[in-house]
């Protein structure tokens, strides 16, 4: 059993820390994981609040549960990772996935309510009709505030068809499936969460949590951040001078959009961004990596859902759906703007959130982000032993267009950028690029744009320090040059090639 790092008084029990450096530090999203994992029934999820209804050191003398399967703790990152590592594609905005599509439930009444392509509620009920699982942990709307997420166990289609559409606060959804499997005795469970809550669950899969066994299949959602239920439904209710019970309806397009029985309120992001909630803004994951299948807008088209397909157990499942008729699919290589958002929203997120952890490590001393911690193991690998060592470089000539069709194609969104002579002088990211206006980008050459910091590593030193390399200069990536010829590449090392080895 692994024992928590601390001092002598915090390390055998963890709530201590847990207590500590989640709940009290304001890092809790609330999504019950340690009530529904705690052995000795000592935690409590009720009004917003982690309660502890015992001292559990009275029960036991060392525990490390709650703190470990808390999505906003470092442990058990790298092992979590395990549960898509082998999808054969790695991206470094959007993690490991098989294949990416567009979808849409066939039948339209339910792209209407659900304002998106339904995909969700499509997967759900066809699976539960099926018998392909027993249950599923989806979230309602609590009927007296509908943009209160009720986080249920759906036994029947029409439990999952009352839960669709996004409402945009935490959801107690971990706590949920600790109920489906004590209280309803369900071993077949589906589960549906953002990014942080399917971490809580694979965390506990690799703590070999006893509970854990009972998971069919999670579906993840993308998720730019929730926001704080009472004091934003305060401000809203103060500022629109509305009563809680006239809002119908919740939605995010471009703005924060209210419906209520007479009006349409849009409020631009800018004026609510104060209510995200703390672990948001270090949260870097966006489409939720570790999901079975992902799903999320396919802005700017509507009625369409994007589904990232990552593990093997989604990649059936989902097909299955399509075969029978419930879903439609689409290329997503024919709608290039799609892409192009989906990797510079995930890369965005990713770039703003490692910003504000490096700013909160230093006020609380503590990280609460998905960063690679675990890196010990890199100390003892050479970079020749892990690098990719075919690159594929582009000139520096190639427009933005040509450049954003490579991308569309290959998927891969960074490219070393070389001079006539074959040299490198920079990099080119799709997020630079896509900062080109649309009508400047056949006449924009990559060489004009390109980010100018060529960060080098050589191939007997350790993967430890093309790591650090990374962090320091909050790079992806590193090249690998020759010690006898510095402008000849013989390699390449990303984050992800990194995490890569560790879960191997
Ligand atoms: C908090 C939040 C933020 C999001 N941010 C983005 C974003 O920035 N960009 C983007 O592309 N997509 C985002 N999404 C996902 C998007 O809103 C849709 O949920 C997704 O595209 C699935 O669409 P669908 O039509 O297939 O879902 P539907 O068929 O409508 O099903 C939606 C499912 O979401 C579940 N759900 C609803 N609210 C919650 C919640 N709070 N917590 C857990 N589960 C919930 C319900 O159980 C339901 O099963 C976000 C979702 C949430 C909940
Ligand atoms: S017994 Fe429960 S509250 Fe105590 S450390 Fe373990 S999981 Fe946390
Ligand atoms: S496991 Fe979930 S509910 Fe418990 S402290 Fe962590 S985020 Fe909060
Ligand atoms: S942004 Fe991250 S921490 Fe916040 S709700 Fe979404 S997945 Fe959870």
């Amino acid at each position: 059993m692994r024992v928590i790092v601390g001092s002598k008084s915090d390390s055998l029990i963890a709530y201590n820390i847990l207590e500590k450096r989640i709940i009290k530090s304001g890092f809790c999203t609330l999504c019950g994981a340690c009530e529904a994992a705690c052995p000795v029934s000592a935690i409590q999820l009720s009004e917003e609040k982690i309660n502890r209804l015992h001292d559990c050191s009275e029960d036991l003398d060392l525990c490390p549960i709650c703190y470990e399967i808390c999505p906003h703790s470092e442990a058990l990152l790298l092992r979590s990772l395990s549960s898509v590592a082998d999808a054969p594609i790695r991206n470094e905005a959007l993690g490991y996935y098989r294949k990416i599509v567009l979808a849409q439930a066939t039948d339209p009444k339910l792209r209407e309510q659900s304002h998106g392509g339904a995909v969700v509620t499509s997967l759900l009920t066809y699976g539960i009709e099926k018998k392909e699982f027993d249950s599923a942990i989806v979230s309602q709307a609590e009927p007296e505030n509908p943009s209160k997420p009720k986080p249920t166990v759906a036994l029947v289609p029409d439990d999952i068809l009352s839960a669709i559409g996004s409402k945009f606060f935490p959801s107690s959804v971990a706590r949920a499936y600790g109920r489906a499997v004590y209280g309803y005795g369900k071993t077949n469970i589906a589960f549906v969460g953002v990014p942080c809550h399917v971490l809580a669950l694979r965390k506990m899969n690799a703590w070999q949590h006893k509970i854990s066994g009972n998971l069919k299949i999670t579906i993840g959602l993308f998720c730019f951040g929730t926001f704080s239920l009472t004091p934003l439904l305060e401000y809203i209710t103060k500022t629109y001078k509305i009563k809680l019970s006239d809002i119908k309806r919740m939605r995010l397009s471009s703005k924060f959009v209210i419906e209520t029985e007479k009006d349409v309120i849009r409020i631009p992001m800018a004026e609510i961004e104060d209510h995200i909630l703390p672990s948001c803004r270090t949260c870097t994951d966006f489409t939720s990596e570790l999901a079975d299948i992902s799903v999320g807008s396919a802005y700017p088209l509507k009625d369409w859902s994007t589904v990232i397909i990552r593990t093997k157990v989604g990649e059936d499942f989902f097909y299955d759906a399509v075969e029978n008729g419930i879903i439609n699919t689409w290329v997503i290589e024919q709608e290039p703007t799609v892409f192009e958002r989906l990797i510079v929203a995930a890369m965005q997120k990713r770039t703003a959130a490692l910003k504000e952890a490096k700013e909160m490590e230093e006020v609380y001393g503590y990280l609460p982000v998905l960063l690679l911690r675990e890196t010990d193991a890199l100390a003892n690998i050479k970079i020749e032993e892990i690098m990719t060592r075919v690159v594929k470089t582009i000139p520096q000539d190639l427009t933005v267009s040509q450049f954003l069709e490579l991308v569309a194609k290959h998927h891969h969104i960074a490219y070393p950028i070389v001079n006539e002579n074959s040299e490198p002088i920079g990099w080119i990211t799709l997020e630079e690029a896509s900062k080109v206006e649309k009508q400047m980008r056949d006449a924009t050459l990559v060489g004009q744009i390109a980010i100018r910091k060529l960060v080098a590593v050589y191939p007997e030193e350790t993967a430890l320090y093309a790591f650090k390399k990374m962090s320091e200069h909050e790079i992806g990536r590193v090249l690998v040059f020759d010690r006898a010829d510095p402008k000849k590449i013989l390699g390449i090392v990303t984050k992800t090639d990194l995490m890569h080895t560790l879960t191997k």
